[in-house]
Formats: C-alpha cells, structure tokens, sequence
C-alpha cells in the first residue's frame, strides 16, 4: 500500500486554518485523517478530547517530550501543543493522507525534518491584518493581554509563508478550501517515497 502524504496547515493565529481545514475534510474523496494533538490548554466549550485535543496534564505533556513522542511541539500563548509521532505514522502507513494543524513554531520542526519533496506544506494567509485582528477580536474568549500577544505573534509568523511550498489567500474558506482539495490531488498523483 502507498504510504499516504504528510500534509501541514499553518498560518497565523486566527487566520482560519481550523475552518478552512474542516471544509477540506468534508471531501471524502483525499482519503484524509486529521492528526489530533496533545495539549496542556483547559477546553473550551464544545471541545471534545480526543477530537479536537488530547487535553493533558503539563506533566503527562512533559512526559510526551522526554519520550521522544512528538513529531514536533510548540508553546503557544502560555500552553503546549504537540503531534504525537506514532500516531501519525500509523495514519499514514494505513495510507491516509495525514492532515496537521499547527502554528508556526511546530510547522518549522517539520519543515527541517522534511527538506525534500514528501511534506506537502501550506500556509494560509489573512486577505488583510486588520481582517485578521478582526478575526481574533470576534472569539471573545480572551483577556485583551493575550490577544494583543497573539497579534504581536501573527504579524511576526506572516514573514515566514516563503518557507512553505504553497500559499493560499483565505479570502474566503470554501474557494481556500477548493484550491487545498486541488493542491492534495496533484500531490496524491504525483509524491513518490523512496
Ligand atoms: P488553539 O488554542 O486556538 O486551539 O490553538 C492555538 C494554536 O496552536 C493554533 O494556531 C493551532 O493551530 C496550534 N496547534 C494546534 N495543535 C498544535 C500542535 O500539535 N502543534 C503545534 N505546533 N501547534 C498546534
């Protein structure tokens, strides 16, 4: 069986990736598997663990790391966020194509470990920064400190979109999702391993 594609969704904070990534999911025919992080952040509401998040304790997290466990991990915002390794690799040895949700800081870990052709990376950008602080103020779900710190973030995580082998313009998530489905079909027909 073809071993399936590592595929990377980054962006800035508040850009979209999660809606935009869902959209792509619905397309039944890419054969896709969502990598499901490890996370020390609390749940927000609706979340469920082991969907969204394996909501863990900072020690169990810390375990994760001094096992090796992680394809890469980050902190964010006061929180740890990581791929667990061999569940990504059991995906994609099952011949999914394995999606990760990831800010910047972890996709540049995956970056370095795939130099080559395998990694299937794309960043999303906002179609403007006032749109994107928009975006983050409407969550409401934080304390001004932290969104100013996410903005501050996101300007800095913008310069980094050349590092990636594709851009795309989230002006709008069903036309950003349709040219995702688009990129993951011709990778599907063309990324060979050796
Ligand atoms: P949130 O707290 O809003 O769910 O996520 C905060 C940020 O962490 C988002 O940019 C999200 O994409 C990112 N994130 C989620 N899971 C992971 C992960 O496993 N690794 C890294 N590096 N970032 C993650």
């Amino acid at each position: 069986m073809k071993k399936g594609l590592l595929i990377i969704i980054s962006g800035p904070s508040g850009v979209g990736k999660g809606t935009v990534r869902r959209k792509v999911m619905e397309d039944t025919s890419l054969n896709l598997a969502y990598s499901v992080s490890m996370t020390t952040r609390a749940p927000r509401k609706k979340e469920v663990d082991g969907v969204d998040y394996f909501f863990v304790s900072a020690a169990e997290f810390q375990r994760n790391i001094d096992e090796g466990g992680f394809l890469e991990w980050a902190e964010f915002v006061g929180n740890r966020y990581g791929t667990p390794k061999s569940y990504v690799e059991k995906l994609r040895n099952e011949g999914k194509n394995v999606i990760l949700e990831i800010e910047v800081e972890g996709a540049k870990q995956v970056l370095r470990q795939f130099p080559g052709d395998e990694l299937t990376s794309i960043f999303l950008i906002p179609p403007s920064f006032e749109e994107l602080e928009a975006r983050i103020r409407r969550r409401r779900s934080e304390p001004e400190a932290i969104i100013q710190e996410r903005l501050n973030k996101a300007r800095r995580e913008m310069n980094l979109k050349y590092q990636y082998r594709f851009i795309v313009l989230n002006d709008d998530v069903d036309r950003a999702a349709a040219e995702i489905i688009d990129i993951i079909h011709s990778r599907i027909n063309t990324v060979t391993y050796r």
